[in-house]
Parts: structure tokens; sequence; C-alpha cells
């Protein structure tokens, strides 16, 4: 690990002056990739801004029935809170099947939306990475590229965006709010996190010094009927090979709304907009499902070792809305 300066702020406007002031700052938080990162030499910042001591931690209900929670809340108090489970269970569940206990109870959301891709050539420094390094090229495209991303990836970049979490909040149309050296401004989830193009090091919309300081989960009452279905290679402590938000609003046995978002499959935490127009109206059937599900993963592009994630892809969105669509 290379040498870094290391303060504590207390206040939101100090820990952004501190990290705007000075080059090759970042923001401190649950540490649980930084820290990673920094003994790999992935990332090398000269200054380190803890913002753990600031009042960030809150969980909140609005007077419309949504919720706002602050950029510190640990994983874990965000799964476990009391309206987080009966409002919105889909998001309680990506949580819990992310990570470990313990790296639940260090991560913060803050953290979580700005989580790293898992990428091994990311990690290796040895490696050509474009994300890393521009311009260096990307050894994951001729590489093994079994983890990767089909939806949404470059010719620069096919790495899949990791979180769990973030595929509920995409699915919830969450907004994240930040604070930086410009002000404040609120950003919708769905156009935070950016698509690789040419410049996969560019991962979200976020400025220098720019800060989340909370995000909104708006109110969707259909949500009480949603589902996290995460597929994986070990059943627990392993990122998604594909995973799937969904809710269902269901008339009788017709499809009035719907929400859909994919992970594991998608180079940022991804809204399977289309596919959601492919369920409403029509009747909760397996073969609406399929229909929607062929929809939702249309352009995919696999690489040699991940063509395998598409048909998984379908299968888990059939089996999610298979579930939902059965309970009472
Ligand atoms: Fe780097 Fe992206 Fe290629 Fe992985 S997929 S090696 S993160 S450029």
């Amino acid at each position: 690990m290379r040498p870094f300066s290391y303060i504590q702020a207390r206040e939101e406007r100090s820990a952004i002056e501190l990290v705007t002031s000075q080059p090759q700052s970042v923001f401190l938080a649950g540490g649980t990739t930084l820290l990673d990162l920094m003994k790999l030499e992935v990332m090398t910042p000269d200054h380190v801004v803890d913002i753990n001591p600031l009042a960030l931690t809150g969980i909140e209900t609005l007077p419309n029935g949504g919720l706002r929670i602050g950029a510190m809340v640990r994983n874990s108090d965000m799964a476990y809170h009391d309206a987080v489970r009966r409002n919105y269970p889909l998001l309680s569940e990506a949580i819990l099947q992310g990570a470990s206990e313990q790296l639940r109870n260090m991560a913060t959301l803050g953290g979580n939306i700005m989580q790293r891709t898992r990428c091994p050539y990311f990690r290796d420094t040895t490696q050509p990475c474009n994300k890393r390094e521009p311009g260096s090229g990307c050894s994951a495209l001729n590489g093994f590229n079994r983890i990767h991303a089909v939806l949404g990836v470059s010719s620069r970049c096919i790495a899949a965006h990791p979180s769990d979490m973030c595929v509920a909040l995409a699915a919830l149309d969450a907004v994240i709010h930040t604070r930086g050296p410009r002000g404040e401004r609120d950003i919708p989830f769905n156009a935070f996190h950016l698509l690789p193009g040419d410049h996969p090091e560019r991962e979200t919309v976020l400025e220098p010094g720019e800060l989340i300081t909370a995000i909104t989960v708006p109110p969707l009452p259909f949500a009480t009927r949603s589902l996290y279905l995460k597929l994986r290679d070990r059943a627990s402590y392993a990122f998604a090979l594909v995973s799937v938000a969904a809710a269902l609003d269901l008339q009788g046995r017709t499809i009035r709304n719907a929400r859909l978002a994919l992970g594991g499959v998608g180079a940022r935490p991804w809204r399977a907009k289309e596919a959601e127009k492919a369920l409403i109206g029509k009747p909760a059937t397996e073969a609406t499902y399929q229909e929607a599900a062929a929809v939702a993963l249309h352009g995919a592009k696999p690489a040699k070792y991940n063509a395998f994630k598409v048909e998984l892809a379908k299968r888990a969105i059939v089996r999610t809305l298979t579930t939902l669509g059965e309970q009472a």
C-alpha cells in the first residue's frame, strides 16, 4: 500500500472542501471496496478523507410514504429497517444477499452505490485495463470473461456492475441526492451510472468533490409484491451471475404495472423498461413472462465465456415473475 494522508471530516462542507482542494483525494465511508483496492494499488489516493463522523445515518419516512435514507446508513441497518422490509421487500432481500454479514455491517449506502467492478483484470495491476488505466486495452475482451456483462458493453470494457442493492434501487426509481462544490442536486438513479462507451474510467455522473448525502425511494404500493432473485456460483458471499429485481401489480390475472431490473448482466444496474412495457396490460402467464424476458435480453452481446448468462437471465426473469404472480 502506498503512503497517504488521513483526516476525519466532521461536516459535509469541510469534507467536500478537503477533497476538492487536494488532488488525488477520496472519501472514505465503510471502506469495504476502497481499502481492498488501495492494498492492491488499484487505487492510489494521496489523501483519504474519512466521512464516518457525518450525520448522514437517518432513515426517515416521508409524508408521501416514501423513504429518505442517509448515505452513511450501514447496509445491515437498511436491510432490517421495518419500513424497508415492509414496503420494499426486494430492496431488503437484495442487500441481504450481498457480501457477508461482517461486510454488510460496515458497508454504507453511498459506498455501495459507488462500488467498483469485480473484473479480475481491473484488480490486477499487471494486466491492461482501460478502466484502471485509460487506453491500455481490455484484457477481458479476449480473456476469461465468464462473469462479465452482456448488456451495455463496449469495445473498450465489458465489466459488469457488481452491486445487488443498486439493482433494487434501479427498479424502484430511487433518486440520489448530492452536495458538491457547486451546490446540491438530485440525480435519478437510472441516470447516475454511465455506460463504458469510449471512457470506461468514468463510471458515474459525479463531479470531483461531489458527495452522495442521501437517497429518496418514492412510494410504490405494489412493491409489497416484489422479489430479488440472485443466481451465483455459491450460496453466499458471491457476486451475482444473474439477478432479478421485480415487482408486479396485478388486477385479477391482468398485469396492471410492473418493475424489472437485472444484475450481473449489465455494465450498470440494468433497468429493463421495454420489458416492463411488454408486461403491462397482459395476462399474468408464463407466455407473457417469456416474451418480456426475450425483450429484456434483446441486444445482448455475449463474449466467449458468458453466453450462458443470456439464457440464465431469461429463465431467472420468468421464475421471478412466476413466483410473484402466484403470491396471494
Ligand atoms: Fe478493465 Fe473493463 Fe476490460 Fe475489465 S472489462 S479489463 S474492467 S476494461
